[in-house]
């Protein structure tokens, strides 16, 4: 066949690991095979970003800000251990965090539902998108230990150097800790846009909830905002015959367990992160959740929710068979080419991604798979394959 012209090129970030290993696998299975394709590539193996003292991480954000679209591998965020193994220079910061920083995005998680893979969670039939707000909080928090006995504030001193207010956090009789977060207006309507932007165009509910009954004026922050946004953007909800529903944090977590799916759930970045990885395990396999995140002004970067599989990586590394799930390395894929085929006005490309998806969709429900669905698929005697053989009964489908 005459290979498919992508128009622009596709911002391509290489990781680590097992993941790597699938991620060479898929581009000569399923994408230089079919695609007359330029990638621009970025290698954020972790012993490159060490050489280029994370350079390449930064430079591979602004690829995603000059061509709109990037496809991210999964890589290892270093702790001590990586140091030691890797002989790094430093523990550098994980690469998703500087890529959503530089892009101030949204990450949405989306499980990928086949029918003869049912979810651990009875009720859940649709998928529940988890939108993530990737900025601030926790993870930009100030903390101290307090050693003794003394007193903690907050104050607020004006730009021309005028105190506003001073607060007194605690009155320490003895050793404890304490903790400074905030968020930004704009980072929080950029997170409400992108949310709204993301269930109109899915045509999904959007549930939002925090604490704002214990937090009055931080978490009521965000709920006023989302209250403000979705009032704004009413007519448009109105069109995508869609609603907007606000919940208190814990009166969410027991609704969604009861309900059948097919909404975004919008969260504030700790809950998201937690409530992220609840929903994916309820869904089944973590090789079974894609991720998207999505910049205010429209930049995408698609990638495997799941880290770089080390543990099948060590066995791979032995010579031993691996059984590892290519499935959210392959939507990754298929999702930024047809996000790359909708901007370009390329049909072609998107109706690629489309076929690719039911390969793999069809390989699946025809019982052929890998272990992590072998042990939660409904098919009677489900033929289990290693992760080169799912990947090659994927291609002769394809
Ligand atoms: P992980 O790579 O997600 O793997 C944890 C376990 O989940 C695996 O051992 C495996 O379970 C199962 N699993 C995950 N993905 C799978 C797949 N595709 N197919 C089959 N099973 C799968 O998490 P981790 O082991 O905690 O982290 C490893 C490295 O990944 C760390 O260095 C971390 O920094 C990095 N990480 C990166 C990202 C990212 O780039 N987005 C995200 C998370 C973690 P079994 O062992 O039971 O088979
Ligand atoms: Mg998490």
């Amino acid at each position: 066949m005459a290979k498919i012209k992508v128009k622009t090129p596709l911002v391509e970030l290489d990781g680590d690991e097992m993941t790597r290993i699938i991620w060479k696998e898929i581009k000569d299975r399923f994408i230089h095979p079919y695609l007359d394709i330029e990638l621009d590539y970025y290698d954020l193996g972790v012993e490159y970003r060490d050489k280029t003292e994370d350079k390449v991480t930064v430079d591979s954000a602004n690829a995603i800000l000059k061509y709109g679209v990037g496809v991210k591998c999964a890589t290892i965020t270093p702790n001590q251990d990586r140091v030691v193994e890797y002989k790094l220079k430093k523990e550098w910061k994980s690469p998703n965090g500087t890529i959503r920083s530089i892009l101030d995005g949204t990450v949405f998680r989306k499980p990928i539902i086949v029918n003869n893979i049912p979810s651990g969670v009875r009720s859940w039939q649709k998928p529940i998108v988890v939108g993530r707000h990737a900025f601030g909080d926790l993870y930009k928090d100030t903390e101290l230990y307090i050693p003794e006995a003394g007193k903690v504030e907050i104050v607020f001193t004006t730009k021309d150097g005028k105190e506003k207010e001073r607060v007194t956090i605690n009155d320490f009789d003895g050793p404890g800790v304490v903790m400074g977060q905030f968020n930004l207006d704009k980072s929080i309507y950029s997170f409400a846009e992108a949310c709204f932007n993301y269930a109109i165009s899915e045509k999904i509910n959007v549930w939002f909830a925090t604490k704002d009954t214990i937090s009055k004026k931080y978490h009521a922050r965000f709920r006023a905002i989302f209250d403000e946004v979705s009032t704004k953007r009413a007519a448009e909800l109105k069109a995508a015959g869609i609603e907007y529903w606000y919940y208190l944090i814990d009166d969410a977590v027991a609704q969604i367990v009861k309900n059948p799916g097919g909404m975004l759930w919008a969260l504030m970045n700790y809950d998201g992160d937690v409530m992220s990885d609840m929903v994916a395990s309820g869904f089944g396999s973590l090789g079974l959740m894609t991720s998207v995140l999505v910049s205010p002004d429209g930049k995408f970067e698609y990638e495997a929710a799941h880290g770089t599989v080390t543990r099948h990586y060590r066995q791979y590394q032995k010579g031993e068979t691996t059984s590892t799930n290519s499935v959210a390395s392959i939507f990754a894929w298929t999702g930024a080419l047809a996000k790359r085929g909708e901007l370009d006005g390329t049909p072609d490309v998107v109706a690629f991604a489309q076929k690719l998806e039911k390969a793999v969709i069809d390989t699946i429900q025809a019982g052929e798979m890998t272990k992590d669905l072998v042990l939660l698929t409904t098919t009677k005697g489900p033929k289990q394959l290693d992760t080169f053989q799912f990947m090659e009964a994927i291609q002769k489908r394809l």
